[in-house]
């Protein structure tokens, strides 16, 4: 007798992550329209304008043609709901790609197929690896004169070190590209170019050894036949045990463009993919199938739609199920809030949620109340670990023209800050704001952001430092004597976190041998 799987176990949470141009939205839209979550079928131009349409702070966006924003998406494929988090492919908002990785259970790797892993995808999949995510790896642009299939496996093996396992392999390429072997199901899917084609126009040949294969894909498929004899001698079969522990990945080969192998990435996603996991908290571990509800702020956007003037926390929901209207505890200060006003995210509209599970991503619009690592309860006094904030290695200072708007620049600082686009640090002893980035694309983005939303000319002004560390020490006394000692170098982050800044990395050495009790973090983890 076959159970009916809960609506955890229904659950299927992951990230799509690529270098930029590699075709993630691309994708990401394809999965959209297949699953029927939208029923219009645009181009990707489209969907990038409207998205910038939605946000016009995301002109800087559309500038740079780069993906700024994360978003948020829930389709249903099979029996399955599937929540899909789109990630910034830019380097300089990896930080804030990161944490969205801390909410998902799954990664998607997108691959441009003439390219191979590229640059951007190497840093995220670092921290895809650091956490053990499962990762499905789809090569894309099969449509173009790209590398051989041997060589990209090779290649995403070397960097992804895990196996790669085809459940597809192409037929040709480029002008010559016929379609897909699958090597499960047995059977040849044939590729006819075409941008907007739903499910049931593909034709499907069954039997890999079929002659009629032979005599209409010649000479691409003699050589697709001898790269698999290759292949079954060198590589392992595929073991989902391994994918969950983040050691094998399965491979396909597609065309987004073409809506060419989608199929297949959603039906990995259902039967491969995990349903969400146990989440570690300080307290305990929190299991999924839990009855109460617990949740972890992973990501606060502001402004997001011009008509709804508010931010928003992205939360996971790690166990129990959400409903509306419920009475929420937040870890951090204990207050409680009764969010009567949840959004789901779906194809980049927000539409109002009734309930939500384990696994789903839900929007709850605040003013402040909820910070990056805030943890969610019932009541239960519970903080979630593992959500991520890297030592910045630029900083600038900010200046404004017009002195009478410096409310309204610290104002802005702080909720930028506390959203996690940038890092905010008040020195122990001024009063102006200093800025800490990762990329310097985050600086441009808080002065965009700054005078389209909170109408402040400012700008960069060059500071010394080059090195901040978090500072701690299990002695408080020695914590507090060090800080009044380097007064001078001291900065409080957006949770009043005590930093050192620094002009040169020599200069921590020199710290560190002075102060054995007293350590320091390039990394906070939200605690
Ligand atoms: P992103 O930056 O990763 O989101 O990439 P996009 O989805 O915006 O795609 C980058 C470019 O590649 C766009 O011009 C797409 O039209 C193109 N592209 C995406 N998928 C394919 C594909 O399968 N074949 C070809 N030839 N081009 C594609």
């Amino acid at each position: 007798m076959s159970e009916t799987p809960t609506p955890i176990a229904r659950r299927r949470t992951f990230a799509i992550i690529s270098h930029p141009d590699a075709g993630k939205t691309t994708l990401t839209e394809k999965l959209l329209l297949f699953s029927g979550a939208i029923q219009i079928a645009g181009s990707v131009k489209a969907r990038k304008a409207s998205r910038h349409a939605t946000s016009d702070w995301m002109e800087i966006e559309k500038q740079r043609g780069i993906s700024v924003a994360s978003s948020v998406m829930q389709m249903e494929w099979r029996d399955c709901v599937i929540n899909l988090l789109d990630t910034p492919g830019h380097q300089d908002f990896s930080e804030d790609t990161y944490r969205v990785l801390t909410a998902v259970d799954a990664a998607l790797m997108v691959i441009d197929a003439a390219n191979g892993v590229e640059a951007q995808t190497l840093r995220l999949l670092e921290v895809c690896r650091a956490r053990n995510t499962p990762i499905i790896t789809f090569v894309n642009k099969m449509d173009r004169e790209v590398r051989t299939p041997l060589d990209l496996m090779d290649e995403i093996e070397r960097h992804l070190g895990m196996d790669a396992i085809p459940f597809t392999w192409p037929v040709g390429m480029g002008k010559n590209f016929h379609g897909v072997l699958d090597l499960r199901e047995r059977r040849m899917r044939v590729f006819r170019p075409g941008e907007d084609r739903l499910d049931g126009g593909d034709e499907t040949i069954d039997g890999l050894d079929n002659p009629a294969l032979a005599a209409r894909f010649g000479a691409e498929l003699a050589q697709a036949r001898e790269e698999i004899g290759l292949l079954s001698e060198a590589t392992a079969e595929f073991d989902r045990a391994a994918f969950l522990a983040g050691r094998q990945s399965p491979l396909f080969f597609g065309s987004a463009i073409n809506n060419f192998g989608v199929r297949e990435v959603l039906d990995a996603l259902v039967d491969q993919a995990p349903p969400p996991g146990p989440r570690p908290a300080v307290q305990r571990v929190v299991q999924p199938s839990e009855p109460k509800f617990t949740g972890m702020v992973f990501k606060i956007q502001a402004n997001m739609d011009p008509a709804h003037r508010d931010r928003i926390a992205f939360v996971r929901v790690c166990s129990g199920r959400f409903e509306r209207g419920m009475r929420l505890k937040v870890g951090r200060t204990g207050k409680e809030i009764r969010p009567n006003t949840v959004v789901a995210f779906m194809s980049q509209r927000r539409e109002l949620l009734e309930e939500a599970w384990a696994g789903d991503i839900i929007g709850i619009p605040n003013h402040g109340t909820l910070r990056l690592g805030d943890t969610l309860t019932e009541g239960e006094a519970l903080q979630f670990t593992g959500l991520p904030f890297f030592a910045p290695e630029l900083f600038q200072a900010v200046e404004i023209a017009d002195p009478l708007r410096s409310k309204q620049l610290r104002t802005g600082l702080m909720q930028l800050g506390e959203e996690g686009a940038i890092q905010v640090f008040r020195p122990h002893f001024s009063g102006s704001l200093l800025l800490g980035a990762v990329g310097t694309l985050q600086f441009d983005v808080v002065l965009h952001r700054l005078s389209g939303e909170y109408n402040v000319a400012a700008r960069l002004a060059p500071t010394p430092y080059r090195v901040a560390r978090w500072i701690h020490s299990d002695d408080e006394r020695q914590l507090k004597r060090f800080i009044e000692e380097n007064a001078h170098r001291i900065a409080y982050d957006v949770v009043d976190a005590p930093t050192i800044l620094l002009t040169h990395a020599a200069e921590l050495r020199v710290l560190q041998e002075r102060w054995p009790d007293v350590s320091f973090h390039a990394l906070r983890e939200h605690a």
